[in-house]
């Protein structure tokens, strides 16, 4: 039975990420994966990628990456029936603020790429099929391999990184608390030789439907429509039509009608909140596995390179040189409780698809002449600055 450091399960954003993270730190790692193509991608994602994981990005090696792929360096803006919200021309110019927008059939076979260039990184094709402890804390896990066979693998921690609908975590009887979305997505990619000079992404907010215009890489863009799902029977009638009926008559909208459309409609009805907590010892878990917010926040990408890297500050010295082992995990969850939970909390909230409340009024009224808001406002969506710190510039302009 081979023994590592660590055992990831999941070689998507959280799993890569972490895995080359520990292997820098000098950590032997097993990544499994269940996909046997490497070339496998999120086809549910609409890319966008919130500032805040820029750094983290930077660390696991894709700034070459960045430079050539073709993505957007992009700023959002957005529309609700109060006008357009922007950056001001001071925050616009910080390429700090920029998130980025890069499709997952680029990102995820790179990431995998850079992973598997780590020379203390196994990759392992395989499924998860169970885990223990043994008398020294020991993590005993069993892999399923695509032959069948159960291959075994010991290690200090066993990290889930399989996603959403965690597979690690239900073996581990990890608490879910799940809230409900009560809008459904559809998208699909579109073509057109004037993007190529389009960087700034858009948003609606038509209260309580949205949409998105995403420019990515060469001359594609990206559109969605989050709507109630009260109008899906109706939209189900005629998906392309009432697509293309729902962005003509957005304020500023893309030319739906010069554009090509390059691939079918995607479409999603589950996308609940959940928020997992209550580990069993030497389990740790991190991206959409943790937590898995409402994607039209936009931030699943962002916060499964940062919760890689906030599992991988908290525990790589002491799983390396075996020390408080139980100790640096528990702290690795209480500070990605405390950064992310908030953000979760609200997000949730906006799932319900609800009138927005006095404080949305507020806001979008407020921040469409005044740029300090504004600038907040994108920072707070970014996840550059917490619930408290926006708070308290709202309570200032009162
Ligand atoms: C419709 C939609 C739109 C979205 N748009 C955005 C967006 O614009 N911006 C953004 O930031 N986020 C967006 N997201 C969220 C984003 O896709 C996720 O948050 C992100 O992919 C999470 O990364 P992850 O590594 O945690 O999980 P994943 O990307 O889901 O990776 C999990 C990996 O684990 C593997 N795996 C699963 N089970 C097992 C198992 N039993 N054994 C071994 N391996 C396993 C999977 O094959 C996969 O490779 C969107 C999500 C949806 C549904």
């Amino acid at each position: 039975m081979k023994n590592y450091d660590v055992a990831i399960v999941g070689a998507g954003i959280a799993g890569c990420a972490a895995a080359i993270l520990f292997a820098k730190k000098g950590l032997t790692v097993a990544l499994v994966e269940k996909k046997q193509n490497h070339d496998y991608y999120k086809i549910l994602c609409t890319h966008t990628i919130q500032s805040s994981a820029i750094p983290t990005m930077l660390r696991v090696g894709l700034g070459d990456f960045i430079e050539t792929a073709g993505g957007k360096y992009t700023h959002h803006e957005l529309w609700t029936s109060y006008g357009w919200i922007k950056r001001s021309e001071r925050s616009s110019n910080d390429i700090s603020t920029k998130g980025y927008n890069i499709s997952r059939a680029l990102l995820d076979p790179e990431l995998k790429r850079l992973a598997l260039r780590e020379s203390n990184v196994d990759y392992i094709t395989g499924d998860i099929e169970d885990f223990h402890l043994d008398l020294d804390k020991t993590c005993i896990i069993d892999i399923k391999t695509p032959k069948k066979t159960i291959l075994k693998l010991k290690s200090k921690i066993l990290v889930g990184a399989d996603g959403s609908r965690s597979k690690t975590a239900k073996i581990g009887n990890v608490n879910v608390v799940s809230k409900p979305n009560y809008r459904f997505t559809y998208y699909a990619y579109f073509k057109h030789e004037s993007f190529k000079n389009i960087h700034e992404s858009k948003m609606w907010f038509l209260n309580p439907n949205i949409a998105y215009a995403f420019p990515n890489e060469n001359d594609i863009m990206l559109l969605c429509c989050g709507i109630h799902k009260s109008q899906l029977l109706e939209f189900k009638k005629n998906i392309k039509n009432n697509f293309i009926n729902f962005f003509k008559d957005l304020d500023d909208s893309p030319y739906i009608e010069e554009m090509e459309q390059v691939t079918d409609f995607i479409g999603t009805l589950r996308m609940e909140n959940i928020y997992r907590e209550n580990y069993p010892e030497r389990l740790a878990l991190i991206g959409d596995a943790t937590l898995t917010s409402d994607p039209a926040s936009g931030v699943g990408i962002a916060w499964a390179f940062q919760s890689a890297e906030m599992l991988v500050e908290h525990t790589a010295d002491s799983i390396l040189f075996e020390y408080n082992v139980d100790d640096a995990l528990a702290n690795y969850y209480k500070a990605h409780k405390k950064y992310f939970k908030p953000h979760h909390d609200i997000i949730s909230k906006d799932s319900l698809a609800k009138p927005f409340g006095d404080a949305a009024n507020f806001i979008y009224s407020t921040a469409v002449n005044n740029s300090d808001l504004a600038d907040s406002f994108f920072d707070f969506c970014a996840r550059r600055i917490g619930v408290n710190d926006f708070f308290s510039t709202l309570e200032s302009l009162k």
